[in-house]
């Protein structure tokens, strides 16, 4: 039907080499790596073969180059990342503390990143297109939500689908419109993309069977869980649940992992394939993301995954 769109942010990540609380004193950084969730999630895509599009705005500088160039070598759709003439492309420098926690110093709200909108290019892609993935990362760029709606009412009406990603953090959903938005894109989803507990925020019930009930009530037709290492699971609408076990791998780089699982699993779905194969991909691809440094860098083709799952045991 069209490519698989996603709206959002493009950042570059700079990562600091060694653990340690904050960036208070001169530390030796490694980077700058693609980043920013959707731009994650479409370059997983597009490497699998899916046709695959993204609406961002970047700067006129080389951390949106670089952004650009690598989604473009990897087969995603670019004409509609706008090039800002005023506003620096995006950052998020990244720190890991001992515990695994990490320490941010961001530069997006006041960067190319918000100021996406509904350019002729975006409408033309929405036009086009068979799938929209929604992340709740967008829900803070102003804009963003306009856009959404307009591509909601574009794809679905063209008998599009949607897939949701919650990527949430729970203290935004008390602000403003979000919960609002939250809620309608639960009622429009058709895939639902959960991590650990997102699935019972969702739901608005605890415990897994009651909350997949909730959530098939009102009408999302599938969801793919992700459980970091313990892999994911897959409930259909007609009581089908499929466990796969995640890879063991050591990991590096956490950041990036759920979005690239995101980006194979929807897909491996659209290309055609059954469930169980689609989450065997999408564990590969979360697994390769976190051994590696950067955000994006895991993420695999077809012929990488294959070699990967072939090459890797599973977590017990
Ligand atoms: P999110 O980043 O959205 O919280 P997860 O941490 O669950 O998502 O990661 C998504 C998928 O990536 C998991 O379902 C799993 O398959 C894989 N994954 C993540 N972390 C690891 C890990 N440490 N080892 C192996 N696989 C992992």
């Amino acid at each position: 039907l069209g490519p698989t769109v996603v709206i959002g942010e493009i950042l570059v990540e700079i990562m600091a080499l060694t653990r340690g609380n904050g960036f208070l004193e001169p530390i030796e950084l490694v980077g700058p790596y693609a980043s920013g969730a959707p731009a994650i999630f479409i370059d997983q895509c597009a490497r699998l073969g899916g046709a695959a599009g993204i609406v961002a705005s970047v700067g006129d500088d080389d951390f949106g180059r670089l952004n650009v160039e690598r989604l473009r070598a990897d087969g995603a759709d670019v004409s509609a990342i706008s090039v800002s003439p005023d506003f620096p492309t995006g950052s998020a420098f990244v720190r890991y503390r001992e515990d695994g926690s990490r320490d941010f110093v961001f530069n997006i709200g006041k960067s190319a990143a918000a100021l996406i909108g509904l350019t002729d290019a975006a409408k033309a892609l929405f036009e086009r297109a068979g799938h929209l993935h929604v992340m709740g990362t967008a829900f803070a760029i102003p804009g963003a939500w306009e856009m959404i709606e307009h591509a909601l009412g574009v794809i679905k009406g063209r008998g599009g689908s949607v897939s949701f990603d919650p990527n949430l953090r729970k203290e935004l959903l008390g602000q403003g419109q979000t919960q609002a938005r939250f809620q309608r894109l639960l009622d429009l989803a058709d895939l639902l993309l959960p991590s650990g507990d997102e699935l019972f925020v969702a739901a608005g019930v605890e415990g897994e069977e009651a909350a997949v009930a909730a959530l098939f009530r009102r009408g999302i037709g599938e969801i793919a869980l992700k459980r970091g290492e313990k892999g994911s699971s897959f409930f259909g609408g007609d009581g089908t649940r499929i466990d796969r076990l995640a890879f063991a791998v050591t990991e590096v780089d956490p950041t990036g992992a759920g979005d690239c699982f995101g980006g194979a699993y929807v897909a491996c779905r659209r290309l055609g394939m059954a469930p169980a194969e689609a989450l065997d991909y999408a564990n590969a691809a979360g697994a390769r993301n976190v051994s590696v440094r950067g955000p994006m860098e895991g993420a695999g083709t077809r012929a990488e995954l294959d070699a990967f799952i072939a090459a890797t045991p599973r977590l017990p």
